[in-house]
């Protein structure tokens, strides 16, 4: 830090962590912590707290997604908006969403503070639903935000209970009907930063404290059925099946190896769900069903690996004699963040002689939502051993202290 710059608080981000991870429903199991569960609202009531010392203009929309607005001159300039989510997945880790959260409420602690004079309001923002552990839809507090879905579309998003999206937002005590009334507006965000842990190795393989995202991968993820004939293992010669799991390994080991050697180096393709029917030890399978997620940050990256998908799994079937069904059930397009914030937070983190790294994150976040609306960009910090979405994620406070005090910097340059 240089001499005259004011800093977050360290102990008091560690506090907040700690008292909202104590509310987990999976106790000595990681953190669960499920977007309108109980763990939810209990630290919903915690930040409010938080928010009512602080003298925040706090909004919350039909979906649960809250704005806290620090303002000083009371003015209507748009916001710097900072901020992330505060659900987990099952059995989650400490900091995913949270240590963005908290971060982004220690910068607006801090400036508050310090009375550090800024024109623009600074508004913290925190998105349900992020992990889609509820409804198995990723960012639908952001898209909601966005208009990128509405009330209709989360009238067909269900639990396991088969409860929709809507209802559950309604019986929360959320306004599920307002949605799409109070859509995030241009002339409201002046820009958004996010700070979110890697979820990758690369900051700690190159041993860095800090990250600072150019770029977010769009994927594609698709579905495809091989539909072929079951048969008795034993008694069916190998001339003549019709195998589809036979199929689907050959598309798979083609597809690794396509995306692999012929893309771009940021492509990859995955195959991590695979179901046959019936499924049994000494049977030839009927149907096998698979999903194929493909992601990058070029466009054409995906655009060429879903292609050569398409006609690997059609020659595959002609050539296996089977029958087949390809559908695209979901889509993101990749995200270019903003040279302006990321150029601003590079300058603040060689002024701070951070030991920072420029990246891409391979993971979707709910800034990728807000690009359309305003200038975004993200903070990386780092998960030891890359890992995430587990109990064993940990990232130091020391790094997320180093984050936060980045973002501070740059919140306080983008207010001006
Ligand atoms: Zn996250």
């Amino acid at each position: 830090m240089t001499e005259n710059s004011i800093s977050i608080n360290k102990e008091r981000l560690i506090k907040d962590m700690e008292a909202i991870n104590s509310n987990t429903a999976t106790p000595g199991n990681g953190s669960t912590r499920f977007s309108y569960s109980e763990e939810d609202r209990k630290t919903r009531e915690y930040l409010s707290r938080e928010f009512k010392n602080l003298n925040l203009a706090v909004k919350t929309d039909g979906a649960g997604n809250i704005r806290a607005k620090y303002n000083p001159k009371e003015n209507d300039s748009p916001s710097v908006m900072i901020g992330s989510h505060i659900d987990t997945v099952m059995n989650g880790g400490e900091f995913d969403g949270l240590a963005g959260t908290i971060a982004a409420l220690e910068v607006i602690r801090t400036i508050k503070e310090n009375k550090t004079d800024i024109t623009h309001p600074v508004e913290l923002v925190i998105f349900s639903e992020e992990e889609g552990s509820n409804f198995g839809s990723t960012t639908v507090g952001s898209k909601v935000m966005t208009g990128k879905l509405t009330k209709a579309d989360l009238k067909t998003l269900y639990n396991s209970e088969k409860q929709s999206a809507y209802e559950v937002m309604q019986a929360f005590g959320f306004d599920a009907d307002s949605i799409g009334e109070d859509l995030l507006q241009k002339d409201e965000v002046k820009a958004m930063m996010e700070l979110h842990i890697e979820q990758g190795g690369v900051l700690e393989e190159e041993s860095k404290s800090v990250g600072i995202v150019h770029a977010i991968a769009g994927m594609n993820t698709f579905q495809v059925t091989l539909n072929g004939v079951s048969n008795h293992a034993g008694t069916m010669p190998m001339p003549g099946r019709k195998d589809p799991l036979v199929g689907a390994s050959k598309v798979i080991i083609a597809l690794e190896e396509y995306a692999r050697t012929q893309v771009n180096e940021t492509t990859v393709a995955t195959v991590g769900k695979l179901e046959c029917s019936p499924s049994g030890s000494n049977v030839i399978n009927k149907t096998v069903t698979f999903n194929v997620d493909i992601r990058d940050i070029e466009q054409s990256g995906i655009d060429q690996v879903s292609n050569y998908l398409k006609e690997k799994v059609k020659e595959t079937a002609e050539t296996q004699q089977l029958e087949y069904e390809i559908d695209l059930i979901g889509t993101s397009a990749p995200a270019r963040l903003s040279d302006t914030v990321i150029d601003t937070l590079v300058a603040k983190a060689e002024k701070q002689g951070m030991n920072y790294l420029k990246l891409h994150s391979g993971a979707v976040h709910d800034t990728m939502m807000l690009a359309d609306v305003t200038d975004v960009a993200m903070i990386f910090v780092p998960s030891k051993n890359g890992i995430s979405h587990s109990p064993d994620e940990y990232t130091s406070y020391e790094d997320i202290e180093d984050g936060a005090n980045l973002m501070l910097e740059a919140v306080i340059e983008l207010a001006q």
